[in-house]
């Protein structure tokens, strides 16, 4: 008798939703990352308590084809990568198909979309299962609504954290996308009211000013730099702003915000002897580097990746951020710390 079977795709979806949509904060990155792959320039989330209750996104990028509207909820279903050559040299934020069939199937959805061209489509889904799908009037673009989150995986919707935290941790990831996408224009409220609004007209102190305040976005340097494989560029806080915390140094990858230590400590070597002790420096850091030296494929959540020549860029940060205080006679100022 055989005793192994291979498990239907609602039930794997669901496996899959506890990596990719970890919480609604997961969710929003993961519907945010596909509006910037659509080619948006306006991306709006409201989100209701805390994201639990309902998350909305409204882009206006390049909208799903009416014939492509169910595929796109099916697992591994991508527009972005058609072969293994592809997935070493990833350049969109998306490509593992993973997102969409992950969130349908622990809450309900209701997409609207329109390629621009003849009608648009709308289609519902409760746990994965499509319940309508129709024509629809829709501006070109995508409008996603999740609801009931993680209705049906109750350990799940215990695990969340306080509306306000959750609130914090959308706030917090789309805080980093709104900056390492200046040229995008980002509206995000909780409740209906603005948390954040950008204005995308490219320039990233703008967008420091909105996120961290105005005091603190005329205490940014701009810095840059570039090696042979990589080029730096971005905003570093003189060291009368440093903060109790590492979280106020955003790095990114090709436009994709990632975590990575050592990264994070060749900008802390950057400052040297300006950090003290337990104090981190606030830091808005954008590499480009050709894809094919970047493996986005460590992890589902893709906030970690693995870099080639970690150490000629580390080298490069430190070195570019070093000149920065060495050119310039720091006079200290009041503390403005947070
Ligand atoms: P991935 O982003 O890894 O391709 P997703 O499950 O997030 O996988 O999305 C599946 C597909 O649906 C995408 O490849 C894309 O073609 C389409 N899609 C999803 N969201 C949008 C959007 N906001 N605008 C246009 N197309 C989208
Ligand atoms: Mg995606």
């Amino acid at each position: 008798m055989t005793k192994i079977i291979k498990l239907d795709d609602a039930l794997s979806n669901k496996i899959a939703a506890g990596e990719v949509v970890e919480r609604p904060a997961a969710i929003v990155k993961e519907l945010v990352e596909n509006a910037l792959d659509a080619n948006s320039t306006h991306i709006v989330v409201e989100i209701e308590e805390g994201g639990l209750t309902s998350i909305r996104i409204v882009d206006n990028g390049d909208g799903i084809d009416e014939d492509d509207v169910e595929t796109a909820f099916y697992r591994h279903a991508t527009s972005k990568i058609r072969t293994d050559r592809d997935l070493f040299q990833i350049g969109t934020l998306g490509f593992r198909g993973e997102a969409l069939p992950s969130i349908a199937s622990v809450a309900h959805v209701s997409l609207k979309t329109s390629t621009g061209v003849g009608p648009g489509t709308e289609i519902v889904l409760e746990g994965g299962v499509i319940k309508q799908k129709k024509a629809a009037k829709a501006r070109k673009g995508t409008e996603i609504t999740v609801t009931n989150l993680f209705y049906n995986t109750p350990a799940r919707l215990k695990y969340l954290k306080t509306v306000h935290t959750e609130a914090g941790n959308v706030s917090d990831i789309i805080n980093r996308l709104a900056l390492a996408h200046p040229h995008v224009a980002f509206e995000y409220s909780h409740h209906g009211k603005e948390v954040l609004k950008t204005s995308g007209n490219g320039d990233i102190r703008q967008v420091i000013a909105s996120i961290y305040g105005r005091n603190v976005a005329k205490k940014v340097k701009p810095i840059e730099g570039e090696s042979l494989d990589y080029e730096i560029s971005g905003f570093v806080a003189l060291p009368e702003l440093t903060r109790a915390s590492r979280q106020y140094m955003s790095i990114f990858v090709n436009g994709r915000y990632i975590r990575n230590y050592a990264l994070a400590r060749a900008i802390q070597d950057g400052y040297h002897t300006l950090l003290p002790i337990g104090r981190y420096p606030l830091v808005v850091l954008s590499i480009k580097m050709d894809p094919k030296l970047i493996d986005v494929n460590v992890h589902p959540s893709k906030l970690e990746v693995r870099l080639s020549k970690e150490e000629e860029l580390g080298q490069l940060i430190t070195q570019s951020i070093k000149q920065i205080f060495e050119s310039e006679t720091l006079i200290p100022e009041a503390d403005t710390r947070k």
